[in-house]
């Protein structure tokens, strides 16, 4: 059978081993040999060559997982953002991206971009139209992010995947709020994937990665640029991603299925003003959502009563922890206007409608019933301190 028609949990669990044919371990050996003797004058191993044993097997993984051809492993989401992006764009080249963007990606692209004399735009919106104004008859790239960061909005892939094909660009996905459990673009033709294997990927707050997924050809060309720029995957954190890795599907299923509760929840509840989450009916993309993804995700963000302070109720969290990264077994909880989109300044938040109230929630693995206690708990606490001050 081949790898892409196996079940999830079965390419999570076996897909790129490495054989250890010496001692017939049940796991990956790991080689952290950055010397290996000549086969021959093609094949020089090496860790920045991205082909190592244990490199190479991961690659596989990700690459059934995502449904491509081929992937490549990186040393941190942001060397796979930054790589395959400038693999595909040369001095005088246009790339539209959308305006809803992890913060990294939109730094690098706004702090760097004119030194490289790449043009670029931002959308309006993430509605089709809204890609297709900003094309450019010098555009090489269209980039999207779905589920967008923090407002969880949902960008049509299909919709997309073909603006970019009659216009003969590249298209690109963000695919790390989703990971490849819940959301796999190349089924919608997208082209290229991307992930940030620090989040769901590695799932345990505990690895920085990243992963690239695509056709054989693509990945060729990303490889190119990426052994120049040196943003290799350290071989032992390697072996500790494919550990993680095995447990995805049953990881973020679990996930999926918590923060629909938390979301419900939040929905109910008087003092929750607004629940951004797609797996509700309530939320305006619920149907596209549903059309394009396997599972709604871990994600979601939700606002308190505007008269609460979003920072004494994150204070009172006793379980839920105040922590800046997400998608960890461990539910986590951050307001985005004093972290993550603090340096964006209040117009630009207000205009992207991230009120300060927002609060982004990671949602983890544990009992359902223990994070809304802590929720609650945490509620009433602002509460109490709420009218006491307005006394
Ligand atoms: C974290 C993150 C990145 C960057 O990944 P690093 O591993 O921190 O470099 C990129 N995109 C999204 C959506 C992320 O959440």
């Amino acid at each position: 059978m081949s790898d892409s028609k196996k079940g999830l949990n079965t390419i999570c669990t076996h897909t790129g081993e490495v054989q250890d044919e010496q001692f017939k371990g049940a796991i990956s050996p790991l080689y952290m040999s950055t010397s290996y003797a000549f086969e021959n004058v093609d094949v020089k191993r090496y860790p920045r060559y991205f082909n190592t044993p244990n490199q190479e097997a991961l690659c596989k993984k990700v690459a059934a997982l995502e449904h491509t051809e081929a992937g490549l492993i990186f040393g941190s989401g942001m060397a796979a953002v930054s790589t395959t992006l400038l693999a595909f764009l040369r001095a005088g080249d246009h790339i539209v991206l959308q305006n809803a963007l992890y913060g990294g990606t939109f730094n690098l692209v706004n702090e760097e971009f004119d030194k490289y004399g790449i043009e670029y735009s931002f959308t309006d919106g993430l509605n089709p139209e809204d890609f297709k104004a900003k094309i450019k008859s010098n555009t090489k790239v269209i980039y999207i992010e779905t589920p967008s960061n923090p407002l969880l909005k949902i960008t049509d892939l299909a919709a997309v995947a073909s603006i970019a094909k009659q216009h003969n660009l590249v298209s690109m996905i963000d695919n790390t709020f989703a990971s490849p459990v819940n959301q796999n673009p190349a089924d919608f033709g997208i082209d290229i994937i991307i992930h940030s294997a620090t989040k769901y990927m590695g799932g345990h707050s505990d690895i920085c990665a990243g992963a690239v997924a695509s056709t054989e050809e693509n990945i060729e060309r990303i490889f190119h640029l990426a052994k120049n720029l040196g943003g290799s995957l350290s071989d032992q954190t390697v072996w500790l991603l494919e550990r993680s890795m095995k447990t995805m599907g049953i990881r973020v299923r679990a996930q999926n299925e918590n923060a629909q509760k938390m979301a419900e929840y939040l929905h109910n509840h008087d003092d929750i003003t607004a629940v951004y989450y797609p797996g509700l009916l309530s939320h305006p993309d619920h149907e596209l959502a549903k059309s394009q993804m396997n599972g709604f995700g871990g994600m979601l963000s939700f606002e308190l009563n505007e008269a609460f302070d979003a920072s004494i109720f994150q204070k009172s969290l006793e379980l839920i922890k105040a922590s800046m990264s997400l998608a960890g077994v461990e539910s986590t909880m951050l307001s985005p206007s004093q972290t993550s989109h603090f340096l964006m300044g209040p117009e630009e938040r207000e205009r992207q409608g991230i009120k300060d109230g927002l609060i982004r929630f990671s949602v983890g693995i544990e009992e359902s019933e223990d994070l809304i206690a802590d929720i609650e708990q945490a509620i009433q606490k602002v509460k109490s301190q709420t009218i006491v001050e307005a006394n």
